[in-house]
């Protein structure tokens, strides 16, 4: 079969034939729909030092996607051959105490799809049947390709109760913007997103976000003026990864604020801890999606009336991958959906 393969240890992937995966008792074989492009995927396309020090060379990357079940194990229940599906990319261990809990987002185990062993940038993928999620028909694929990152950021918008509250997302990359849908959708007040990059804080308005700030032209101060809004954010939702963007956030927070930390910031980030302490600032770590709480509220929200259609802005057929990891790389894009079928 057909996949993107890092080939050697350096920039970009290639697409070569590789064996077709093996299907344990277990597991579900997937015919691979729609893939999307995810910022760790760039990583791994640029080969920083995360990505070299993680991704084994000769494997096939890719988490994000949708396709059909086209073959399972004998022991799988539940599923049938033909369901569409996509599939969380956290394989758990299912034995420490956390996944025994049901709390399997937080297993001390967890493997990566298209990280730790073979993804879904591939015309077959084999996964654990209980990673997968079936997908209503009543869902277009090409949604339903992005239930991942779409899940980060329904698990961090959700972290904390929006209703009436006014929101400040740092960052407006696809997350950052979906979490802009979600908070206007369950029904914040204001919901206010920074960035560097105009294309994408266009995309944040058409999503939703009552105010869309490029921190490079405008001060925070000002804009919470003008909205007027005399005390500070109830709700913050880091979403870039910067350290200037979190001290930004803090700074701005209400006391008693809430924020929830999905960026990954540079290891020893130092941060201002009195904000943290005078405000009572409450702090969350965020990391993947709920198994599998954040999948069922996904697909309510889409029912619900939630538009993420603009976020879905560039689909290449996959032989044409090396523009659709450019049209990534230059920052003016939302997602971007590859066709396998
Ligand atoms: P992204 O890189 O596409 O988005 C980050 C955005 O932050 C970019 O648009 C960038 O222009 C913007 N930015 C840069 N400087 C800024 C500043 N000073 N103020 C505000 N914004 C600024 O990333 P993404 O795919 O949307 O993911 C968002 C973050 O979440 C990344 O840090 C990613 O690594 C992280 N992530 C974490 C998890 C998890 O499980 N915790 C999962 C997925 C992604
Ligand atoms: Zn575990």
């Amino acid at each position: 079969m057909k996949a993107l393969v890092k080939t050697e240890a350096g920039p970009g992937l290639k697409l070569q034939d590789v064996k077709e995966p093996e299907v344990g008792h277990n597991d579900v074989l997937i015919k691979i729909h729609k893939t999307a492009i995810c910022g760790t995927d760039i990583h791994i396309w640029k080969w920083d030092e995360w990505a070299a020090k993680t991704i084994p060379v000769g494997m096939h990357v890719g988490h994000e996607y949708v396709g059909e079940i086209v073959a399972m194990g004998q022991e799988v229940r539940g599923f049938n051959i033909g369901d569409r599906v996509s599939g969380e990319g956290h394989i758990t261990c299912g034995y420490c105490r956390n996944c025994r809990a049901g709390r399997r987002h937080l297993c001390r185990n967890t493997f990566g799809v298209g990280v730790n062993r073979p993804g879904a940038f591939a015309e077959l993928l084999s996964i654990p049947a209980f990673n997968a999620f079936k997908i209503p028909d009543n869902i277009r694929d090409d949604l339903a390709s992005i239930f991942d990152p779409f899940g980060n950021a329904t698990h961090t918008a959700l972290a904390f109760n929006l209703v009436g509250e006014d929101v400040l997302i740092t960052g407006a990359g696809p997350i950052g913007i979906m979490a802009a849908a979600i908070a206007r959708h369950v029904g914040a007040r204001f919901v206010v997103v920074t960035d560097v990059n105009d294309y994408r804080l266009e995309l944040a308005k058409k999503m939703g976000a009552h105010r869309a700030v490029n921190v490079t032209r405008e001060k925070l101060k000002d804009v919470m003026t003008e909205l007027g809004m005399v005390e500070g954010f109830d709700v913050g939702l880091e979403m870039s990864g910067v350290p200037t963007a979190f001290t930004t956030m803090l700074e701005h927070m209400n006391h008693g604020g809430k924020v929830a930390l999905l960026g990954i910031p540079p290891a020893n980030t130092a941060i201002d801890w009195n904000q943290v302490i005078f405000k009572g600032l409450e702090i969350k770590g965020i990391y993947g999606r709920e198994m599998f709480e954040t999948w069922y509220k996904m697909v309510a929200m889409l029912q619900s009336g939630l538009n993420l259609d603009p976020i879905l802005t560039h689909h290449f057929p996959v032989k044409d991958y090396v523009e659709g990891f450019e049209t990534m790389l230059s920052g003016k894009s939302g997602k971007v959906i590859l066709n396998w079928a």
